[in-house]
């Protein structure tokens, strides 16, 4: 575990410039399409140096430069670069690095509508995709050909939260000249620091911990040099830009999202334990428990965990499963996570691997710890495990 005490200090200045606007902390939300120059010196420097300052709308306004060079400066990058979604962050680092006759070793666990870029978009650009089992560490190697351009990661996985070896997977990708991309969505910029594992980009879905309140779509790629200019000038062709509410949003909650993390944590882990000890439940899946098989490598590399974890169930009819999740009144059904509300999920991690295959005895859920009363929330599950039963 390392020491990332600082980080409470840099989440509450980093991209602050009040001194910019009448020394008011926040920046202000700025909405704009035109940017007017003096002169016709003036414009030909602004065309030059476009990616680097206040130019059209879609490239970006002061606010929007706030967050991302907050992020950056969280994560260790060098830049950042705001997106519409954390798909269309995928999507442009993907799009970016990779050409026809290229080919993509991607995480067998990633998130599922990945795939679909990757499948139909990608492979119809002649990308070609190869799916790998998350635990295969620096046995990658075995998989890398010559044309090899890029290997993708996400640890913990989507649905069933695997752990990665990501130094040594990114060390085999870079023996063969290869790039490594990471989605540290679930950890954030505070509980993993990809730039210190051997990740050349890294990608986050900042609608879910970053923006924090379930109210806002938005994507970050932060990169070391020299990546962040090929980046940024793919996302500018395909006409991707963030909008300025939302920029501004995810800024409100990078604020808070060190205190909010370590809640999440707590009432993850309390719920976890809890869970752990039902008779309904087979199995939870969530690294910080020591008995995880990913918790020595989520030690070695993590500060933290936050708050969103899986439990495979005994097998259990539809009928009863529907019961218990119909009646649940703190925790709510729906896609996403990151916000300050828990919710419960079934998915079907079964349905989408092919590197790999995932067999469970009963039906897998996925939870977020939001960050009601922990208390609470294990008497709604107790309550639904129940109805659970009184329908079996
Ligand atoms: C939700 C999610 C995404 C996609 O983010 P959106 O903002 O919903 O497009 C990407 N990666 C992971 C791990 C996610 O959970």
């Amino acid at each position: 575990m390392t020491d990332d005490s600082l980080d409470d200090t840099l989440i509450g200045h980093a991209g602050c410039r009040p001194q910019d606007n009448h020394g008011i902390i926040n920046p202000p939300v700025y909405h704009a399409s035109t940017v007017l120059f003096p002169s016709v010196a003036a414009l030909e420097e602004a065309v030059r140096d476009r990616f680097d300052r206040v130019y059209y709308g879609r490239y970006g306004t002061p606010t929007t430069f706030a967050l991302e060079e907050a992020v950056a400066a969280l994560e260790q990058g060098d830049r950042a670069i705001a997106l519409p979604s954390g798909l269309a962050a995928i999507a442009a680092t993907l799009t970016a690095l990779l050409k026809a006759g290229d080919h993509l070793l991607m995480v067998d666990s990633v998130y599922e509508p990945v795939r679909t870029l990757c499948n139909r978009t990608l492979a119809r650009f002649g990308v070609t995709t190869t799916y790998y089992d998350p635990l295969i560490g620096a046995g990658v190697a075995d998989l890398i050909r010559p044309e090899t351009r890029l290997v993708y990661l996400e640890s913990p996985g989507s649905l069933t939260f695997e752990v990665q070896d990501i130094p040594a997977i990114a060390a085999a990708a870079h023996a063969a000249g290869a790039l490594v991309a990471m989605d540290n969505t679930w950890a954030t910029p505070l509980f993993f620091k990809p730039f210190r594992h051997g990740v050349d980009i890294s990608i986050h879905a900042a609608t879910k911990y970053i923006v924090g309140h379930s109210d806002a779509m938005l994507g970050l790629v932060v990169t070391k040099d020299p990546h962040y200019r090929t980046i940024k000038a793919s996302a500018q062709a395909m006409g991707y830009c963030a909008a300025p509410d939302d920029c501004y949003l995810a800024l409100r909650g990078l604020r808070t999202l060190s205190v909010r993390l370590q809640r999440h944590q707590e009432t993850g882990l309390a719920l976890a334990r809890w869970l752990r000890q039902r008779p309904e439940v087979a199995q939870v899946l969530h690294p910080g428990l020591p008995d995880d098989p990913g918790h020595a490598l989520w030690r070695r590399d993590f500060s933290g965990a936050t708050g969103l974890f899986s439990i495979v169930l005994n097998p259990v009819s539809k009928a009863a499963l529907a019961a218990m999740l119909d009646g649940m009144t703190l925790f709510g059904m729906g896609f996403s996570w990151g916000g300050f509300e828990s919710l419960i999920l079934p998915v079907k991690p079964e349905a989408v691997r092919t590197a790999t295959s995932w067999s469970a005895p009963g039906p897998t859920l996925r939870l977020h710890a939001g960050l009601e009363d922990p208390q609470d929330l294990i008497t709604d599950l107790e309550r639904g495990f129940d109805r659970l039963r009184a329908a079996s």
